[in-house]
């Protein structure tokens, strides 16, 4: 069961994280100004739209971001430490045994010339004290728990040799093998059948739970987040729109762009013909504008929404950015 933040210390803290890419034409900003925290266990969502900044900020808090990009301002707190300006060698010890990552495509992951076996023993004996037979072991009890059938024989098999969806399966093992307290999970079923979607989400999310481990999940759609997430952070344009129990935002979304990617999700039973879409499309990073970046495409907007940046405002139990809900009650 996930720890409420308030009664515990947070696992991972990150405070006005900013990215920025250096580019010919001067630098872009990604990510602007990101504030959240995750508790010990919590699953948290985070949703929108590509280029959104929600995979860049996985990426800066697994330590992997690559030039141009740059964390430009803030700081990434993890496990009562800092993390973001470690060097690259401490933070590869910590992605492996402490950060687990699982990415869109599993052959990302797996390297196609070893064995599934191999790999898993590796990374196992890399970060934990164990023998080469206790690690085997070990790899072999990973696969059963992911639910890869006979596993002490595929143990043995080359990553080819499993389908997508049980590659993916692979993938979770590598990620938990270490028992990390950190899983980013970086739109972990969007390479695969419909039909094994549900399943890899609902055996990460039971992994995470029987293991204590903390997620962030990534991930581009809002059904995803219904089904697996604690609380749930919306981006766009790089920027906190809205956080919240992920009940809450489901139920009654504040922020409207929330209330158009709910509108999204299909609902079972539902008479309605068509999903909502939001009209327009997110603007590029050279082309975010003044004000509140969604005031182009917003049917709430106000005159000022193009002049006044809303900053994320406490309502709700929950965190929303939009200049409606300015002094409403906290
Ligand atoms: Fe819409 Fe204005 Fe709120 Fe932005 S600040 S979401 S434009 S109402």
């Amino acid at each position: 069961m996930r720890i409420p933040p308030q009664t515990t210390a947070p696992l991972l803290e990150v405070r006005d994280l900013s990215i920025v890419f250096d580019t010919r034409r001067g630098p872009l900003t990604a990510v602007d100004d990101i504030s959240f925290e995750l508790a010990p266990g919590e699953i948290l969502g985070m949703v929108g739209e590509s280029g959104a900044g929600k995979s860049l900020t996985g990426t800066a808090i697994t330590g992997l971001l690559e030039r141009p990009g740059r964390i430009a301002g803030g700081e990434i707190r993890f496990d009562g430490q800092r993390i973001d300006n470690l060097p690259a060698e401490q933070m590869r010890r910590i992605r492996g045994k402490k950060i687990g990552a699982i990415f869109q495509d599993p052959l990302t992951s797996l390297n196609p010339l070893y064995t599934v076996g191999y790999q898993l023993i590796e990374t196992i004996q890399t970060h934990l004290d164990m023998t080469k037979d206790q690690a085997r072991k070990r790899a072999i009890d990973l696969l059963a728990e992911v639910g890869i059938p006979a596993p002490e024989i595929r143990v043995n098999h080359y990553p080819h040799q499993f389908s997508g969806g049980m590659r993916q399966r692979v993938v979770i093992a590598l990620a938990l093998c270490a028992n990390p307290k950190l899983v980013i999970a970086d739109e972990p079923t969007t390479a695969l059948d419909v039909s094994v979607q549900a399943q890899i989400i609902a055996l990460l999310k039971r992994l995470c739970r029987d293991h204590g481990t903390a997620v962030i999940l990534v991930t581009h759609d809002m059904g995803v987040i219904a089904e697996a997430a604690d609380r749930v952070a919306v981006l766009y344009s790089g920027r906190l729109a809205e956080i919240g129990d992920v009940r809450q935002v489901v139920k009654d979304p504040r922020h409207p762009y929330t209330r158009g990617l709910m509108g999204s999700i299909p609902v079972v039973g539902s008479t309605a013909e068509k999903l909502t879409q939001i009209e327009g499309s997110m603007p590029r990073l050279l082309e975010i504008p003044e004000g509140c970046a969604f005031h182009p495409r917003c049917t709430r907007a106000m005159d000022k929404c193009s002049a006044i940046r809303p900053r994320p405002q406490r309502l709700n139990g929950g965190e929303v950015a939009c200049l409606l809900y300015e002094g409403d009650k906290k």
